[in-house]
């Protein structure tokens, strides 16, 4: 099984891709943004640690992203592989990742990018609602009742959503992280696409682009 990285902005639409290729492919999605959030809720040392730097829309050091990556990877249901679903962030983490699966005889298979302009990523992120029970993310126009269709919880605006953060969010994402475009390139396991388009024009590209039927 695969080990996939989504790349890509924030509001571009990776956690909508995320769950429909890790139910084909039957591996876990490691989202450090849903770990982080779960720790802030639960008060734990992390959470405290990570609380100002995720509601300020800024990046959460490396340090504490990397500890808290590692400790997901040495889970049992990481074994045969994983999607990877914002992180890594920055050049840094990437090394430290390639490294950490250079060690296991590993690497990563594919780094699916998503691309869309910036207007669409705004757009986006103001009609999301995310499920606080099974942490799927929504369109409005996908959930007209506001309720999970998965779970039946009520589903809520992230805080950095809101618009100013959301800005600083894509502002941080095009200084830190749009870099690691170029780094995986540079490797040939990049795949880029459009994501303006509508979900399952972009679903269709990315399963010919994994060798799914
Ligand atoms: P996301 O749900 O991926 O948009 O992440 C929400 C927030 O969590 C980000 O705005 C950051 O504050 C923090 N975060 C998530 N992943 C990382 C990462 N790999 N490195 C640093 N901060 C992160």
């Amino acid at each position: 099984m695969p080990k996939i990285l989504l790349l890509g902005a924030p509001g571009v639409g990776k956690s909508t891709h995320s769950a429909k290729i890790t139910e084909g492919f039957n591996i876990p999605a490691i989202a450090t943004g849903d770990i982080l959030r779960d720790n802030l809720k639960r008060e734990t040392e992390l959470g405290k640690k990570a609380k100002a730097y995720v509601e300020a829309g800024d990046l959460v050091p490396d340090d504490l992203v990397i500890a808290l990556i590692k400790d997901r990877f040495s889970e049992d249901d990481t074994k045969n592989g994983y999607l990877l679903d914002g992180f890594p962030r920055t050049i840094a983490q990437a090394e430290e990742l390639d490294s950490y699966l250079a060690e296991e005889g590993s690497g990563l298979d594919y780094v699916l990018y998503l691309n869309a302009p910036k207007e669409v990523l705004v757009n986006r992120i103001s009609g999301r609602r995310l499920c606080p029970g099974c942490k799927a993310a929504f369109r409005t126009s996908e959930v007209p009742d506001g309720f999970c269709p998965g779970c039946g919880e009520e589903l809520v605006t992230r805080k950095d959503d809101q618009a100013e953060t959301a800005e600083k969010r894509i502002e941080v994402y095009n200084e830190q992280t749009a870099p690691l475009v170029d780094y995986y390139k540079n490797k040939g396991i990049l795949v880029e696409f459009d994501a303006a388009h509508d979900i399952d024009t972009v679903q269709a590209e990315i399963d010919k682009a994994l060798g799914v039927q």
